[in-house]
């Protein structure tokens, strides 16, 4: 039997995960439909081991951090979480909405806010021919669990912030840590750089992977210099690709429910409202002319956003009240 929602939410970002929370909170059940294996949007996806000050409370949290205290903030209720879940087609049913998750999985919804940023993040993929072999045996985008490569000899691949933050991450508990960069300058944070420099971590410049083949309980990382020839392969146990991710948004454009849209994101009303009845639209995805694509902004967005989608399917519900009249714990 299909699910059915009061509100599903599509896109776990930061602006998402409040919203799921904020509309626990008015007692709705909640879909969290996420495209990635973790909750965390651009901040975790794009720059987790930044600093981010202007998010009110949390100033001073890397963005992994940070994303920890909203997920905290989140478990606080039993909301339906969808990972790995992209939504690839979206439906007006009457009032009501069918929405299908990775082109087949269905679930339906009162009501629905968009919170899918700048689209969906697919990772910038290594140029293999055994790529589909290699994924998730020894060869990964994300580096979600740290922890996972005590002890082992791990590579990264890349040469921006992600990659030099993901290689200083990694190294806390890896037994040995290659970093490899097609040129000798990392673009990255100059702060991220000099603790690279000072870390244990072995910088492979300027090299290219020339190949990873399977060898037993290990891999080989074949790495070549860019100008071609001194070839030199590594035992490794893990290679984390960081070329960083590509944002698209053409699942949405392929939906079957289209919106009114400005070059940077989607038209809305003073309550959210897309031009959709019973779709709201929060955060990044929404058209901004100020520039000012920020998180706080989001998370104001959020509980407009959820009250309007409240009295779109329970017009006679009351409220909303305040959060500091409950007792959560
Ligand atoms: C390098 C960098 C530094 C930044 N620093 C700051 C800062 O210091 N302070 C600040 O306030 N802001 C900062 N920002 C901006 C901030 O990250 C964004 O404003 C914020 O992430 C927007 O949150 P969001 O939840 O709307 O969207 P996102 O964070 O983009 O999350 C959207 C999520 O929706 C998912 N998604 C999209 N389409 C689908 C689909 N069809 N199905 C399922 N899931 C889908 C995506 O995978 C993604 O996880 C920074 C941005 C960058 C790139």
């Amino acid at each position: 039997m299909t699910e059915t929602y009061d509100i599903a939410i599509i896109g776990g970002g930061p602006v998402g995960m409040f919203a799921a929370f904020y509309a626990s909170l008015r007692d709705c059940k909640v879909a969290l439909i996420e495209a990635l294996p973790d909750l965390g949007g651009q901040p975790l996806a794009l720059y987790p081991e930044k600093k981010v000050y202007d998010v009110p409370g949390l100033a001073g949290l890397t963005s992994r951090e940070m994303v920890v205290k909203l997920k905290e903030q989140l478990d606080l209720f039993d909301v339906d979480i969808y990972r790995d879940s992209t939504v690839t087609d979206l439906v007006t049913h009457g009032s009501d909405f069918d929405l299908t998750i990775n082109g087949s999985q269905q679930i339906a919804a009162h009501s629905v806010v968009l919170a899918t940023g700048k689209g969906s993040f697919q990772p910038r993929k290594i140029q293999l021919s055994n790529h589909e072999e290699l994924l998730n045996n020894g060869l990964a985008y994300f580096a979600s669990h740290p922890q996972d490569v005590t002890g082992k000899t791990v590579a990264v691949v890349g040469g921006g912030d992600s990659a030099v933050d993901t290689a200083l991450l990694l190294n806390e508990y890896a037994a040995k840590t290659y970093l490899v960069h097609r040129r000798d300058k990392f673009r990255a944070m100059e702060q991220s750089v000099k603790a690279l420099q000072q870390s244990s971590v072995d910088v492979q410049t300027p090299r290219k992977v020339a190949a990873i083949t399977q060898a037993g309980d290990h891999l080989d990382l074949t790495l070549e210099a860019v100008t071609g020839g001194d070839a030199q392969t590594l035992p490794v146990d893990l290679v984390v690709v960081q070329y960083g991710f590509i944002a698209q948004d053409k699942n949405m454009r392929n939906w079957d429910v289209q919106f009114d849209r400005q070059p940077d994101g989607l038209v809305v009303a003073r309550n959210q409202a897309t031009n959709q009845a019973g779709i709201f639209a929060i955060g990044d995805v929404v058209a901004n002319l100020d520039r000012t694509d920020l998180i706080a902004v989001g998370l104001g967005q959020a509980p407009v956003a959820v009250n309007a989608a409240v009295h779109y399917f329970d017009p006679d519900r009351g409220g909303p009240g305040h959060s500091s009249d409950l007792n959560l714990t």
